[in-house]
């Protein structure tokens, strides 16, 4: 197989939770990212999902993990982020992190996550690293904490917001996220028309996002009718729409040598 037509062939999972799987799935999911060249970037809710994300990175080259600290449980690690502080370098990207004012209905923990996030946030600036951004409900206040803190790359997952604070993300240049909701729901559908091509990327929220649409967990491999779905809204042949996407993370990861095994990944160069 060549170059030109393997990297075609990549699909993109840019938010996953591998994680969360039990152990007796993750042999068939480590298969499927390899069978269906998916190439996955693992987030994690907390720093023990992220140690268990990097063995389950040992395992397999098509994902790559990341360390970040879920809006759900930031008041848990708000007292205790110098402990998080010496895993920050190892990290190539930040995230799962972000803030969430729409599931979490307790306002005495938003001051948590607004520090949580500004913990990452700072890091990324000062390392300068892509985040991978959970903004439900509070997606004003999380722009306003990009801005503050100039974040320069970031990965916006699964945006189910207004369309003002929106338009103002892609302003920044950020990317976004469609995963399975994109399937069935008419705003998400909506958002997927106000982005442009080259801001778009594919993701599973694996176990959990189908878990929470479908009612029960998904397979790396539905990957494949967001995609479909993706190219049908942005009006794209389907195998132009999966290029998009490679070329879009590509675009994001801007040479950043900490991203050379996820460049590679999407390179195709794995025959
Ligand atoms: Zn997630």
């Amino acid at each position: 197989m060549d170059e030109i037509t393997s990297s075609r062939s990549v699909y993109v999972d840019a938010h996953a939770h591998l994680d969360e799987y039990p152990d007796t799935w993750l042999g068939a999911v480590l298969q499927q990212l390899e069978d269906d060249r998916i190439a996955t970037i693992t987030t994690a809710m907390a720093p023990s999902a992220y140690e268990r994300a990097l063995r389950i990175e040992e395992r397999s080259r098509w994902v790559i993990a990341t360390l970040g600290v879920h809006p759900w449980n930031a008041h848990h690690f708000v007292t205790s982020l110098d402990e998080i502080e010496p895993s920050l370098a190892e990290s190539p990207m930040f995230g799962e992190i972000g803030l969430d004012f729409r599931n979490v209905h307790d306002h005495t923990l938003y001051d948590a996550q607004e520090r949580v996030l500004e913990f990452f946030l700072c890091a990324a600036r000062d390392e300068d690293k892509i985040i991978n951004l959970h903004t439900s409900g509070a997606e004003l206040e999380a722009l306003e904490l990009l801005e503050r803190y100039d974040t320069r790359r970031a990965i916006v997952h699964w945006y189910s917001g207004p369309l003002e604070p929106l338009r103002r993300m892609v302003a920044r240049g950020y990317l976004f996220t469609f995963g399975c909701e994109l399937l069935s729901s008419a705003l998400i559908q909506q958002i997927a028309c106000e982005i442009p091509p080259t801001q778009v990327l594919t993701e599973t929220d694996n176990p959990g996002g189908p878990q929470w649409v479908f009612g029960e967990p998904a397979m790396p491999d539905v990957v494949k009718p967001v995609l479909q779905a993706l190219a049908i809204i942005q009006k794209r042949d389907e195998s132009d729409m999966r290029e998009q996407v490679r070329q879009n993370l590509l675009t994001c990861i801007d040479g950043d040598t900490r991203l050379t095994p996820l460049s590679t990944m999407l390179h195709g160069r794995y025959v």
